[in-house]
């Protein structure tokens, strides 16, 4: 049993190796980089075929982890390469947005948003 799932998370790794490597072969094809020293072992590669990232005039190249300060209650977050990732190859969200909230802010601008709709859709028109 052990062992089994060790060999599972081996091949998770090596599948999410692979995936790596996919990526920096693509990004040296479209000539965006030269080679992989240009990405750095923290960061995730972007796949320039699923990326809004890519319609930058100037694309980026990889997804790193960027600190901020939230713009309502002044904590330092971290938008992870990971959810970078999400957000713009999954989500194809624009390649402009940038993160300004953290996460606890985030739901409470939601579920104000939520509300303020709901409000608005009880008055009498
Ligand atoms: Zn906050």
């Amino acid at each position: 049993m052990k062992n089994a799932s060790l060999k599972q998370s081996k091949q998770r790794q090596r599948k999410a190796l692979d995936e790596r490597q996919r990526r920096i072969r693509r990004l040296i094809e479209r000539g965006l980089i030269k080679d992989e020293s240009e990405i750095p072992d923290e960061a995730i590669p972007i796949d320039p075929d699923l990326t809004t990232l890519a319609n930058l005039w100037c694309p980026a190249v990889c997804y790193l982890n960027i600190e901020f300060t939230c713009v309502d209650c002044g904590k330092p977050d971290c938008w992870t390469a990971g959810s970078q990732q999400h957000y713009f190859e999954i989500s194809k969200a624009s390649p402009y947005k940038r993160p300004k909230r953290c996460y606890d802010c985030r739901q409470k601008e939601l579920a104000r948003k939520l509300q303020a709709r709901a409000d608005s859709g009880h008055k009498p028109s």
